[in-house]
């Protein structure tokens, strides 16, 4: 998936939302309009004020001079006040004529320099507010601290902790997967055989792009796994299972070895796993499982297109549209992290926030504690196309802080770290008990 950016619109940073919460008081005490064009002379401009006698004209010229604006000694005064450039002095200025308005004025000036200071004390106080609340919310690494279990209770024994890992161990030992390579056939050929060996109809939906370095031709295929197609409860189980061509977030080798065991291997290893559930569902739904192939072939961040397969999905639903459409989509998308945190991915409850709030319920009677009633990211993935050219309302279950978030701690996304000692099949069967719960209600 795309990764988000640092700044206001951030949210995964603290010091993102401490910026983002300066910007808001400062808009907050820009509302009441001034006229000083220089903020930084604002608080001498207050230290000033108080010191002096506002009635001295003597006082008026110094506050001009310290106002920051150079007005020669020979400039009219009318000119200066008509043009309005200095806010203390046309205000000063009739207010020797006119009482009220000097009140307001005078008041003003106050206000307007105790902003900048409001400011910078409520940046201090919400900083150490933040910084305890984080430290005892866990928000700071602790390393060491022992990998909570995903669910309250036992996962239920066909959800098959051993076997899902097995499956991802199966996938990674492929090596890297990006789109067109040669280990991408393989997956393809292993995948094509499994699910036909567990009862699906399956198809490949190919098609090609050019090569994003050289322009060459790259073949592409979403694998399409159906189950029950008569059934008139059509729901869309997807995942991508190409992976990025280098770990280009890996400070130490940024052109390493990027195995994709959990942005890549998890999702496929889940629905390989839930293949196992497709014959415990209500008669009358039925799933077709996507496998989107190019969903992060980027060579040059910021150049290259991500969600390639399901962009192409999505316009073939359109433009030849099925018998029966897809009720909703639910998008795997690392699921496998040892310490499983899911959290709403915010587009998702953009576009379907029914089908999340359905899901997370379903999780919580469950007690998988794993999925976390509050939302954290937004996140660009393959349910962005699905949502928007397909409109099926499709949620995306991702864990993005890999392997949890907090200052200081690892980050295995997009690195040489993302490989199954960093996975867990526990985390896997969680999450497919839980999206197999929810179909069961449909
Ligand atoms: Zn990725």
């Amino acid at each position: 998936m795309n990764p988000h950016q640092i700044g206001p619109a951030c949210d995964r940073h603290l010091f993102c939302a401490v910026l983002r919460w300066c910007m808001l008081v400062r808009q907050a005490s820009c509302r009441r309009p001034t006229l000083r064009p220089n903020p930084f002379a604002r608080p001498i401009l207050f230290m000033k004020l108080k010191r002096m006698k506002l009635s001295d004209a003597e006082s008026k010229s110094t506050i001009r001079a310290t106002s920051g604006r150079p007005t020669g000694p020979s400039q009219p005064r009318g000119a200066e006040t008509s043009s309005g450039s200095i806010g203390s002095s046309a205000p000063l200025d009739s207010s020797a004529a006119n009482g009220p308005t000097k009140e307001n004025s005078s008041v003003g000036v106050r206000r307007s320099g105790s902003g900048w200071l409001m400011i910078a004390v409520t940046f201090v106080a919400l900083l150490l507010v933040m910084i305890v609340g984080a430290f005892w919310a866990g928000f700071f690494d602790r390393s060491g601290a022992p990998v909570q279990s995903p669910t309250l209770s036992a996962i239920p024994a066909v959800y098959d902790a051993d076997r899902a890992m097995g499956y991802l161990k199966k996938i990674c030992d492929i090596g890297p997967r990006p789109s067109g390579t040669e280990a991408m056939q393989r997956q393809q050929k292993m995948l094509q055989e499994f699910f036909t060996q567990q009862g699906a109809g399956v198809s490949m939906q190919t098609f090609e792009i050019r090569h994003p370095q050289d322009g060459s031709a790259v073949p592409m295929a979403n694998l399409i796994a159906r189950w029950n197609v008569d059934r008139p409860k059509r729901y869309l189980l997807c995942a991508h299972y190409d992976t990025r061509p280098f770990p280009d977030q890996d400070r130490r080798n940024r052109k390493g070895i990027f195995i994709g065991a959990n942005d890549g291997g998890s999702g496929t290893a889940a629905l390989m796993e839930m293949s196992h559930q497709m014959a415990d569902l209500p008669s009358d739904v039925g799933v077709d499982m996507v496998l989107f192939d190019g969903e992060e072939f980027i060579w040059e961040q910021g150049r290259d297109e991500y969600f390639l397969g399901s962009k192409y999905f999505a316009r073939n639903y359109v433009a030849e549209p099925p018998a029966i459409p897809y009720r909703a989509g639910v998008l795997l998308d690392m699921v496998a992290d040892r310490e499983l945190k899911i959290y709403y991915e915010q587009n998702s409850l953009s576009y379907a926030p029914e089908i999340a709030r359905g899901i997370w319920k379903t999780a919580d009677r469950l007690g998988v504690r794993a999925f976390v009633p509050r939302s954290r990211h937004r996140v660009e993935d393959d349910h962005i196309p699905l949502n928007q050219i397909a409109k099926i309302p499709t949620v995306d279950l991702i864990d993005f802080d890999y392997p949890r978030a907090g200052i200081g701690a690892p980050s295995y996304w997009h690195t040489e770290q993302d490989i199954p000692a960093n996975c867990s099949g526990e985390s896997i069967a969680a999450v497919v008990w839980v999206v197999h719960e929810w179909l069961k209600q449909q």
